[in-house]
């Protein structure tokens, strides 16, 4: 039987400067397709995720850019892992034909007669320079920029660079690799005639949350940043356009920017909550504190379903119990029809929601989005003698049982789903409490709470948040806060995710 040779080929791939997110949709397409990912210091590590989970990973180190013989090793490796067949990515950060020695590597493969594709990135200059709220060309102040390198290779005896050229005039410079030797690069466009008080900004991990952004002009900025002990990797950027930072500035000026917040909610339903801290400038931990599991015995739950149409009232008090609610119906062979004849009641407005997303408008919300809302509500629906189908987790609280209950409604409360503890919380979320890098933290429900603490220990979980702003989503769950010992800087006014985002904002920038 013959056996088909796959062809190999090297896709060098630009990760962009440092966001994720900037990479482009042909990269991504070429990690997806990964068997080989090779990448740099500078490519946001998080792109690895993109590749297939067998992709075999090798990272090509290279911190500030050491010698030619770790490039001929990578040279090697690329052809190598191309002959076997494979699809090799490599990943560069920026841009890979922006001093990111991609030439030679094609060059390599080239020789060693090996297809390959160049997908380009967004280089440090243009990423940084966007961040930071610079335009790097601007009608009123510059027709042009260079890329400069500001470490030229010590082999080199005389300078490659035309500081004559770069100094006269006013094109914007931006220099890359240059914070070790900025004093010496800065002397030079002064020497060589660019005006002293020409602005000058200096932008270290830019596009990233811990982007630092140091200004000063071409006579004092080496001053400065050697007072700030700045370090590398930045981009200096020489220029009026500088200038314009002051009221152009967008991205390190957003209200929770720099701040890191770690965030308990249960993995499949962090994202939303990551993405509006996120949006504001945060970087949010995901420290997943529940584990959404299905029910161990599913036969009050199926008994309730087989007799839905029984019902007079649905409760439902989390998205979750939505989804396992009606994933539930449906495994019946039912939907939403089933619940002709049933109002249906959601503790807020995101509940509602959820149910919205099935196709059924909530009779009923009550304007205090908890347990006790709901109970005030239904209360005022003569709901003596009526059927309450109640869904819920299998730690919920007792209340709306038991009040309905006493109000003379005939409750069943089967368990749609429960609440785990994860078998270890991640290693990065740990190691920010360790470390004491983490600047709050959130609790969207008691049981984040209390899993956090019954996980690392209550007395732990106390020292671990001494001097973290601790911000609960409402009072229940604050006072599952006070009982095992935190105290608690932030509550919102309303339990929604919304609310206490704002909240927490309004903390910070009080
Ligand atoms: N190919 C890359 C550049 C590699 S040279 C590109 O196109 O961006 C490495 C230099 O890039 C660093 O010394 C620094 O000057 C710059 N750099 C890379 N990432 C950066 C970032 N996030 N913020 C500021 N400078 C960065």
């Amino acid at each position: 039987m013959e056996t088909e040779q796959k062809t190999g080929i090297v896709y060098l791939v630009g990760a962009g400067p440092g966001d994720p997110r900037l990479i482009t949709v042909r990269g991504v397409e070429c990690l997806c397709r990964a068997d080989v990912v090779v990448y740099d210091y500078l490519a946001n590590e998080q792109l690895l995720a993109f590749a297939p989970d067998e992709a075999e990973r090798i990272y090509a180190g290279k911190i500030g850019g050491r010698h030619n013989q770790d490039q001929a090793e990578i040279n090697r490796l690329l052809v190598q892992k191309a002959r076997e067949g494979r699809c090799v990515v490599r990943l560069k950060g920026g841009d890979p034909f922006v001093f990111g020695r991609g030439a030679e590597e094609c060059q390599a493969l080239r020789e060693a007669g090996l297809p390959f594709e160049v997908v380009p990135g967004v280089t440090a200059a243009l990423g940084s320079a966007a961040y930071a709220g610079i335009p790097l060309t601007h009608r009123d102040f510059t027709a042009s920029v260079a890329f400069v390198t500001g470490h030229e290779g010590k082999e080199k005896e005389e300078s490659a660079i035309d500081w004559e050229r770069l100094s006269l005039g006013s094109g914007t410079v931006v220099f890359y690799m240059g914070i070790t030797t900025l004093r010496r690069n800065m002397e030079r466009l002064m020497e060589h005639g660019r005006n002293p008080q020409t602005p000058v900004a200096l932008v270290r991990w830019g596009t990233t949350p811990g982007q630092q952004v140091l200004t000063g002009c071409l006579a004092d900025i080496a001053e400065r940043a050697e007072q700030a002990a700045f370090k590398p990797p930045a981009v200096t950027i020489v220029g009026e356009v500088v200038a314009l930072r002051e009221r152009l500035r967008w991205f390190d000026n957003r209200p929770l920017f720099g701040r890191r917040i770690l965030v308990t909610r249960a993995a499949d339903q962090a994202g939303e909550f990551s993405a509006m801290l996120a949006e504001r400038g945060a970087t949010a931990i995901e420290c997943p504190t529940i584990r959404l599991v299905e029910p161990e015995d599913w036969s009050f739950l199926d008994a309730t379903i087989r007799g839905v149409g029984g019902y007079d009232w649905l409760v439902l008090t989390s998205g979750n119990a939505v989804r396992n609610f009606f994933r539930r119906l449906a495994e019946f062979g039912l939907d939403t029809r089933a619940l002709a004849s049933c109002r249906v009641c959601a503790v807020g407005p995101k509940t509602a929601e959820a149910i919205l997303e099935f196709g059924i408008r909530p009779d009923l919300v009550p304007s205090d989005y908890k347990a006790e809302g709901v109970v005030a509500e239904l209360g005022k629906q003569e709901i003596a003698g009526k059927r309450v189908l109640f869904p819920r987790a299998d730690l919920a609280r007792e209340i709306i049982p038991r009040e309905l209950t006493r109000l003379g409604a005939h409750v069943d409360s089967p368990v749609a789903y429960r609440n785990l503890l994860p078998e270890r919380l991640p290693p990065e979320a740990l190691f920010a409490l360790e470390k004491r890098s983490v600047d709050c933290i959130t609790f969207t429900s008691s049981s984040t709470v209390r899993n956090l603490a019954g996980m690392l220990g209550g007395d732990m979980l106390v020292d671990m948040l001494k001097g973290v702003t601790v911000a609960s989503i409402g009072p229940v769950t604050s006072r599952t806060c006070h009982e095992v010992g935190l105290k608690v800087d932030i509550e919102p006014p309303h339990s929604t995710l919304a609310d206490l985002v704002a909240a927490i904002e309004r903390h910070f920038n009080h």
